[in-house]
């Protein structure tokens, strides 16, 4: 690998070039932790798109296997390399380069951290309403190759409704522009939203032309204390069914409320069977009128409560403990695997059932929580300790909860992506055909196939 990293130093500073065992360590994992993955032979840091291209078209000339990342907070292994290889870390590319207020869009580079480019916006008057709950750290060009949703999705949509364009170096090093600043475009096949959710599987995004809307000037929390988590899935299917929109409508279970009292302030009482975290946005008036219709309909369903919350620092720390459930939970458990179901949403009542069943006929621990504002409530495997009769069970259970979830009319991932995690289940969803559709368009984009092999697939899309 000596040749590797002196041909590397000489495209990039050697500096930015790292091989060291103990630098490489860290890009074996994502969020998820709990895969056996290989090293990286080296790990490039990128400043330009010129660099990217580059480092493509020597990886292309050796066939080396390139894997992109951003911050690694990703909940799939997608950008861990399987097959070692080059991670292309994205992070230093990491300039806001336009906001235009009149157009209302934004051009970013791929390494810009999402929480930045939220505060620069709404400094502005602007919005940009995407808000994966690692927000803090996860790059704006792994929100598009994951296509990341989050608590806004009921009511904003996701990453793929804010990707106007993209610069994209091909696996070869050539560099193209698809979209644009303009809001639509009919000139042959999208590739924008083909590259959106393509896992660094494609291309390598460097560059990002985003929508940007309005910041809704007011906002109101309310929390719901449900009897039991059925209660709380059928009032989301009730106020998605009456067409009321909240801007965020979260399904949390009786332990992630537990957790998350650490941080609200002050905390809930944690005799509720489920809770719903929700808020409405927009001006004064719609405000006060969507409050007012969520909370009678709420109360017609006779939960045990329903509070508005009027102190917008006790509001706020409902939602900081919301971002932070995840991390929390990591603190209590030795393993945490999110799964990422969604179902329509009139079947939330059914999924929520479902998981409660699974968890008794494997006697696995399933945690719930998450966005069933858009039909995402994240079934969430909890183990205290690990041991491999417990993973075996898991398996057994993850299987479970992905074919029932399908059988309710849902998607095996409404969120995070495939990567490594979901591979095997693929084939459930899309049917032969499709996969082999698909391994075509990869096939077009990376013939030798070294954009972040072995993911989507369990064969890795050769
Ligand atoms: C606490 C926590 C909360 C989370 N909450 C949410 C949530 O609410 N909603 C949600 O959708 N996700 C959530 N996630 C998952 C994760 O944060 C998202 O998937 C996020 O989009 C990943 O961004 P990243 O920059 O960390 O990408 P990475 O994890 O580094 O990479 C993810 C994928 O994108 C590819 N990639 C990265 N950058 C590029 C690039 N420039 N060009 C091409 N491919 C690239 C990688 O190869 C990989 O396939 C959460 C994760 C954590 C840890």
């Amino acid at each position: 690998m000596k040749g590797l990293s002196r041909d590397l130093g000489q495209i990039l500073d050697r500096n930015r070039v790292l091989t060291d065992p103990e630098d490489l360590l860290a890009y074996t994992n994502d969020a998820t932790h709990y895969f056996k993955r290989s090293m990286p032979d080296a790990v490039v840091l990128p400043n330009t798109t010129e660099e990217v291209s580059r480092v493509m078209e020597y990886a292309s000339k050796h066939r080396i296997p390139v894997t992109p990342r951003g911050a690694g907070s990703g909940l799939s292994g997608a950008c861990t390399p399987v097959h070692g290889g080059i991670v292309m870390d994205m992070k230093r590319m990491n300039r806001i380069l336009e906001i235009d207020e009149r157009n209302m869009t934004a051009a970013v580079e791929a390494g810009v951290v999402l929480s930045r480019f939220h505060r620069t916006v709404e400094k502005m008057g602007l919005f940009y309403p995407p808000d994966p709950q690692s927000m803090s750290v996860c790059t704006l060009g792994g929100n598009v190759a994951t296509r990341a949703g989050g608590p806004r999705g009921v009511k904003y949509g996701t990453t793929g409704n804010y990707v106007l364009g993209l610069e994209i170096v091909l696996p070869d090093g050539t560099v193209i522009n698809s979209g644009g600043k303009f809001v639509k475009q009919t000139v042959g096949y999208d590739i924008t939203r083909l590259m959106t959710g393509s896992e660094g599987t494609l291309g390598v995004i460097t560059r990002i032309n985003l929508r940007l809307i309005a910041l809704p000037p007011e906002q109101k929390t309310i929390v719901v204390s449900c009897e039991s988590p059925e209660q709380a899935a059928e009032i989301v299917s009730e106020i998605i069914a009456r067409g009321t929109v909240p801007s965020m409508l979260e399904y949390l279970g009786q332990a992630a409320v537990g957790l998350m009292n650490s941080i609200i302030s002050p905390p809930l009482t944690v005799d509720a069977g489920a809770y719903l975290l929700i808020e409405v946005d927009g001006t004064r008036t719609q405000v006060d009128y969507d409050t007012e219709v969520i909370t009678n309909l709420c109360r017609e369903m006779q939960p045990r409560a329903v509070r508005v919350i009027e102190d917008e620092k006790e509001a706020a720390s409902y939602w900081k403990a919301r971002s932070n459930l995840y991390p929390l939970l990591m603190t209590l458990m030795e393993r945490v695997i999110t799964e990422d179901l969604t179902v329509p949403r009139n079947m939330l009542p059914q999924m929520v059932r479902m998981v409660q069943e699974v968890s008794a006929a494997t006697g696995v621990g399933i945690g719930m929580g998450g966005h069933a504002g858009d039909g995402n409530i994240h079934p969430t495997i909890l183990q205290f300790q690990t041991s491999p009769e417990l993973d075996e069970k898991s398996q057994i259970a993850i299987a479970e909860l992905l074919k029932k979830g399908l059988e309710l009319g849902g998607t095996i991932s409404g969120e995070h992506g495939i990567g490594i995690h979901k591979s095997e289940y693929v084939a459930w969803e899309l049917g032969e055909a499709q996969i082999e559709l698909m391994k075509r368009i990869k096939k077009a984009f990376d013939p030798l196939n070294i954009m972040n092999p072995g993911k989507i697939w369990p064969e890795g899309g050769e």
